[in-house]
C-alpha cells in the first residue's frame, strides 16, 4: 500500500513536531540529519522504531509535545527490562476514543447497547479504551474489568449486557461457564468485540456458537494508542484499518524491504497525527498482510489480515522457521479436538523436539488421533511432533492471553 500524498504531508508534521522537541526521537532525527519528508523514498529512507527505543526513553523521553498539554500516559507492561511510556495530549485521547467508536459502529453497535467492559483498567490501553469509545458512542458502559466471573455472569443477565468486549480467552471462559450453568436462555448477548491476542477459527466458532453472538476483532497496540485503530466488519475478511490516523506498511521481517499487497509480512506502523509521542516506522513484530481490493462492506477503509504470529514468535526448530499458527491450521482440520492446544520446545540429546498437547472428549480414539496429527504436522513443516490428546479442560484457561507455545530450550 503506496503512502498518499495527504499521508506524507502528515508524517512530515509530525517529523517537524519531533525534530523541534526535545523529546528521543526529536535528539534521534536531528543527530541523523533528518529535516522532513517530501516523497515516497523519503519516507522509506526513515529509520524503523523500535520497542527497545521506547524502553530507553524510559520514564518521559518519548512525550513530544510540551507538558502542560500531557494530559495522561499508559504503559505496555515489560515482562522483560523497563516499561514503556505513552504520553498522550487530549486530542491524542480524544483521537483515539473516534477510532474506536468507529470500531463500536463498523461492528454495527449503537448507542442504544449495553456494553460489558471486561479487559483491565489502570496503566494499560485496554479497558480505559474501550470505554472511552462506547462512551463516544453514546452507549451504557458496565466497566467491570478482568476476573469474578460470577459477578461478570449476574450483571450480565441483570442489566441485560448485548455487548461483551472481552479478549478471546477470556470470551471462551465465559461462553464455557454460560453453557456449564444451562443459563443461555437469560442471556442478551447479541455481540462481541475481541482482541488483544491470536486466536483460532475453531476458538471463534465455540465463542460464536455458544453464546450465539457475531464476533468482531479488534486490533491495536498500546505504542499506537491502544486497542482500537482497526477492526473486521459484518463480512468477517480481515480487519478494516484507519488510514486517516495511521499509515501501514508490511514488510519482511528479515531484510525489512517493504513486501507487495497480498504478500505476508511484518506490521509497521506510523501515526499521522499524534501529538503526545508520535512514532514513525514503528515495528509491531505482529505478522500479517494487507488484503488486496475494496472489501464486500463497501468501505474504502483498506484491510489487513488477522494476525498471524508475532515475527519474535517464529520458532527455529532443527533449522526450520515454524509459526503457531501453522500448527493450529493443522489441529483445526481435526473436528474431534477442542480448540486448545499447548506447544512445548525442548532440547534433549542433541536434538530439538516439539511436544503438542491437545484435547479431546471420550469419543475421539487418543492414540489413532495423536498419530493422525503427527502425521499431518510433519506433512506441513516437516518433521515429526510428539503428540499427546488429554482430556477436554485439562489444559489451561486464561482470563488473559493463553500461552500456548512454551520454549523450555532457554531455561
Ligand atoms: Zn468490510
Amino acid at each position: 500500500m503506496h503512502i498518499s500524498d495527504e499521508q506524507l504531508l502528515k508524517v512530515n508534521d509530525e517529523i517537524q513536531r519531533l525534530i523541534n522537541s526535545d523529546s528521543f526521537y526529536g535528539k534521534k532525527y536531528r543527530e541523523a540529519g533528518i529535516t522532513g519528508v517530501r516523497t515516497e523514498e523519503d519516507f522509506l529512507r526513515l529509520p524503523f522504531s523500535e520497542k527497545q527505543d521506547l524502553r530507553d526513553a524510559y520514564p518521559l523521553g518519548l512525550m513530544t509535545a510540551p507538558e502542560d498539554e500531557i494530559v495522561r500516559i499508559h504503559s505496555s507492561s515489560g515482562t522483560t527490562g523497563r516499561p514503556v511510556i505513552i504520553p498522550y495530549t487530549a486530542k491524542d485521547v480524544d483521537d483515539w476514543g473516534e477510532q474506536f467508536r468507529r470500531c463500536y459502529e463498523f461492528a454495527g453497535i449503537t448507542k442504544s447497547d449495553r456494553i460489558q467492559i471486561t479487559p483491565g483498567y489502570g496503566l494499560w490501553t485496554a479497558g480505559i479504551g474501550f470505554q472511552n469509545g462506547a462512551e463516544k458512542l453514546g452507549a451504557l458502559v458496565v466497566p467491570m474489568g478482568p476476573g469474578n466471573t460470577e459477578k461478570q455472569l449476574s450483571m450480565m443477565i441483570d442489566l441485560e449486557t448485548t455487548v461483551l468486549c472481552a479478549t478471546s480467552s477470556y470470551a471462551l471462559l465465559l461462553a464455557e461457564e454460560i453453557e456449564k450453568r444451562g443459563i443461555r436462555d437469560q442471556i442478551h448477548l447479541r455481540k462481541g468485540v475481541f482482541g488483544s491476542e491470536r486466536w483460532g477459527e475453531k476458538m471463534r466458532a465455540r465463542i460464536k456458537n455458544e453464546l450465539g453472538i457475531q464476533i468482531y476483532d479488534i486490533y491495536g497496540l498500546t505504542e499506537i494508542y491502544g486497542p482500537g485503530i482497526g477492526i473486521s466488519c459484518d463480512y468477517d475478511c480481515g480487519m478494516h484499518y484507519w488510514d486517516d490516523f495511521i499509515y501501514l506498511e508490511i514488510v519482511d521481517p528479515v531484510t525489512l524491504e517493504p513486501v507487495k499487497d497480498g504478500e505476508w509480512g511484518e506490521i509497521v506502523i506510523s501515526t499521522l497525527v499524534k501529538e503526545g509521542a508520535p512514532l514513525i516506522r514503528y515495528r509491531t513484530h505482529d505478522l500479517s498482510r494487507i488484503i488486496p481490493g475494496e472489501c464486500e462492506c463497501g468501505s474504502k477503509f483498506p484491510r489487513i489480515d488477522s494476525i498471524m504470529g508475532r515475527s519474535d514468535d517464529m520458532m527455529k526448530i532443527k533449522g526450520v522457521n515454524v509459526f503457531p499458527k501453522q500448527i493450529e491450521e493443522v489441529l483445526q482440520t481435526f473436528t474431534e479436538l477442542s480448540s486448545e492446544y499447548q506447544i512445548h520446545i525442548s532440547h534433549l540429546d542433541g536434538r530439538d523436539t516439539m511436544r503438542i498437547y491437545v484435547e479431546a472428549d471420550g469419543r475421539a480414539d487418543f492414540l489413532r488421533t495423536a498419530e493422525l496429527i503427527a502425521a499431518k504436522v510433519k506433512s506441513r513443516i516437516g518433521f515429526t511432533p510428539i503428540v499427546k490428546v488429554v482430556e477436554t479442560g485439562v489444559l489451561p484457561r486464561s482470563e488473559k492471553k493463553t500461552k500456548r507455545v512454551i520454549d523450555e530450550r532457554y531455561d
